[in-house]
């Protein structure tokens, strides 16, 4: 085992020397000494924003990526041969860098550390080469941005830098498309910026290294092994061994922790794959809940939805699929949903493999199906085209999720319901699936009340018909408090989803609730900044 390993801190070598595994970058970062003005990494809470670095990654289609972390988040082997930029680097360029001019020029009178969280998810953003609509937009800057009353201002000015960003894109893509190489700027791998991060990112192919086993002063070993067979060994090896995703959930108790052996999951080819098969999507239990969103969420609109608004794009960018199921947080909010998606998931052990529908993966207080020395493989969600349901007798398919929570973002969900109908032709429903978590100790399913919906017309009347039968089998269970409202949620949920959708007879989905009239998530932010005038930054 080695007891050391490097990584790259904005563009130079970075060695960390026998350092405690479980010791954040935050905190290592804060120990190293601050930059005058800067972001101190000293402790703080991530569900106030954490304090972000950014992360040269590839995306699930093999891209080249920055993502903004939450330091305070990671542990700090998980950064072996990373490459790793603070908001510092930045601030210090010369001439300066569009986000940082931008910003400044905006007085955006937020202090250091909140300008650090918002530059880093500007600057995301600013290389993102899919970020053109508004949607996208609050999703970028989502739970960062809810948190102050500056929205405005802030809005105009990364509508301005993505603006600007896509206008390189739009004049480089002109270019290519005359000198044939339309290819390499889709594929991220054209410098459309010409600065030093831009430089550095299309060059970035992350090093072929050994797998990593790490082991600190006090003996505590980090491991990051490349195969399934290699983990599946460890956990063998070490049955005490906890396996750790994107750490966004051990992250939160880093530093108290005493996890002897950590096993990460992060270089497991075989659970990094996101395919999409004729009949469903295969998503590997630590693909990024970004990832998810910006390929599965794409096809799967609710579930893109949801993901828009879990926690922060920090926390996306590092928390897995995998990661949340095997938390069973009895708030999960995505549970509910992959309930409704008629989801499965796939388990994998030294024993063999076994997989279960998402409804029996979760046990009684608060618990999971998961054996000592099994791990989630991945997640198989339905694909439901037209063929597909024509073959299961149904012409059409309605699915929706919503979460209520106190804040748009980055608060845990009081509740959250998530539904499906399958409808004949005729508007019968032929299958039913109606789900909630944060009333219990688990996600529930009103089995009774989708058994008494099949066969029956999708109208009012029946949803009023098996309302009574909801009420019967989804309890609020738990001591998380405002129970009566947590009792009428559940109601309301249901019916918004019915309310909501497209009626046999209709031809549009009716939309309702004052988001939608402001909200306008489809419309394209730079619409308002013609895409020639260079006067804009
Ligand atoms: C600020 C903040 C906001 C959050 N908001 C939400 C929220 O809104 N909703 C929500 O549900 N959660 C939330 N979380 C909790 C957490 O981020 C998510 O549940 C996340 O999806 C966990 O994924 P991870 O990859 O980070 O898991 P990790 O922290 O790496 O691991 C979590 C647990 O899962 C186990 N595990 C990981 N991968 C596997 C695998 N393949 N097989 C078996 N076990 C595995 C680990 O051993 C560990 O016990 C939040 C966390 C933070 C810090």
């Amino acid at each position: 085992m080695q007891s050391w390993f490097t990584f790259e801190l904005n563009g130079a070598e970075c060695r960390v020397d026998g350092v405690a595994t479980n010791k954040t970058l935050a905190q290592f970062l804060a120990d190293r000494g601050t930059w005058p003005e800067g972001p101190c990494f000293a402790p703080t809470d991530s569900w106030a924003g954490g304090d972000l670095v950014l992360l040269a990654t590839i995306d699930a289609v093999g891209r080249p990526k920055y993502r903004a972390v939450d330091a305070t988040l990671l542990f700090l082997p998980m950064m072996a041969g990373q490459d790793i930029w603070t908001w510092e680097a930045f601030c210090l360029m010369d001439p300066g860098h569009t986000v940082v001019r931008a910003m400044r020029a905006a007085s955006l009178e937020c202090g250091p550390r909140a300008e650090a969280r918002l530059g880093l998810l500007l600057v995301e953003g600013y290389y993102r080469q899919d970020l053109r609509w508004m949607g996208q937009l609050r999703e970028q800057l989502d739970g960062i941005v809810t948190r102050t009353a500056n929205w405005r201002a802030i809005e105009r000015v990364a509508r301005q830098i993505f603006a600007k960003a896509e206008r390189m894109r739009h004049e480089a893509e002109q270019i290519a498309q005359a000198s044939g190489v339309g290819k390499l700027i889709q594929q991220g791998r054209l410098d459309v910026f010409d600065d030093i991060f831009s430089r550095h990112l299309v060059a970035y192919y992350p090093e072929d290294d050994e797998d990593l086993s790490y082991v600190d002063e006090s003996k505590r070993r980090f491991y990051r092994p490349k195969t399934l067979v290699e983990l599946l060994q460890l956990k063998n090896q070490y049955p005490d061994a906890e396996v750790i995703a994107g750490g966004t959930g051990m992250g939160q108790t880093a530093g108290k922790s005493e996890w002897e052996t950590l096993i990460s999951t992060e270089d497991v080819e075989e659970l990094r794959v996101i395919r999409k098969e004729p009949n469903h999507w295969e998503i590997g239990a630590a693909v990024t809940l970004t990832s998810v969103g910006e390929t599965v969420g794409r096809d799967v609109g609710p579930l893109g939805k949801l993901l828009s608004r879990f926690a922060s794009r920090a926390v996306r960018n590092r928390a897995t699929l995998g990661g949340n199921l095997a938390i069973a947080a009895t708030y999960g909010q995505i549970a509910p949903l992959l309930i409704a998606l008629d989801a499965r998931v796939h388990l994998t052990s030294l024993e063999g493999e076994r997989d279960a529908p998402m409804a029996m993966f979760f046990d009684r207080g608060g618990k999971s199906i998961l054996r000592p020395g099994e791990v989630i493989r991945s997640i198989s969600v339905p694909r439901f085209t037209e063929s597909i349901l024509e073959k299961r007798g149904s012409q059409s398919r309605l699915c929706d999720a919503y979460m209520v929570t106190l804040r748009r973002s980055l608060c845990e969900p009081l509740m959250t319901g998530a539904f499906a109908v399958e409808l004949a032709a005729d508007g019968t429903v032929k299958k039913a699936w109606i789900a909630y978590s944060g009333v219990s100790d688990r996600p529930l399913r009103a089995r009774k009340a989708e058994k008494e919906l099949v066969g029956r017309k999708w109208n009012e009347k029946a949803i009023m018909q098996v309302l009574p039968s909801v009420n019967q089998e989804i309890k609020i269970e738990d001591d998380r408090g405002n129970d009566d409202y947590r009792r009428q949620l559940v109601i309301t949920l249901f019916q918004k989803f019915y309310f909501q959708h497209p009626k046999v007879a209709d031809d549009v989905a009716v939309e309702l609730g004052a988001a939608s009239e402001f909200a306008h998530p489809e419309q394209p932010f730079f619409d308002a900044l013609a895409l020639g005038d260079k006067s804009v930054l």
